[in-house]
């Protein structure tokens, strides 16, 4: 028997590649998006400090390589799931671009210049 998903009422199992984290597939996925929009929040602004943007792109790229191992370890995933895992990779690529462009806003924004 498998480890059981950290959300409360939820009865799937955790596949091998979250056991660490205690999540099913859906909810790792889930818990990722309502994550990434906090940290886009955060971010669009373009003040967040240096420290604190490292770490979201540790987030990310950490989340993503977890997310492919998830995607690609062989487990019958149906095709609802299969879409969510794509609509969340593109979540983290879209905060990571994001995060791109505010850093680019800060650092260049005030003269006007792009680069
Ligand atoms: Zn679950």
């Amino acid at each position: 028997m498998g480890t059981s998903c950290q959300i409360a009422g939820c009865k799937s199992d955790t596949p091998p590649a979250l056991a660490e984290r205690r999540f099913c597939v859906l909810h790792f996925t889930l818990t990722l998006e309502t994550r990434c929009s906090e940290m886009r929040r955060e971010t669009a602004l373009g003040n967040a400090p240096q420290e604190r943007q490292r770490e979201i792109m540790k987030f990310i790229t950490e989340n993503g390589e977890c997310l492919a191992r998830v995607a690609t370890s062989g487990l019958h995933l149906t095709d609802d799931l299969k879409a969510r895992i794509l609509s969340t990779f593109l979540t983290l690529m879209n905060l990571r671009e994001n995060l791109d462009r505010s850093n680019m806003r800060s650092s260049f924004g005030r003269s006007g210049q792009i680069r």
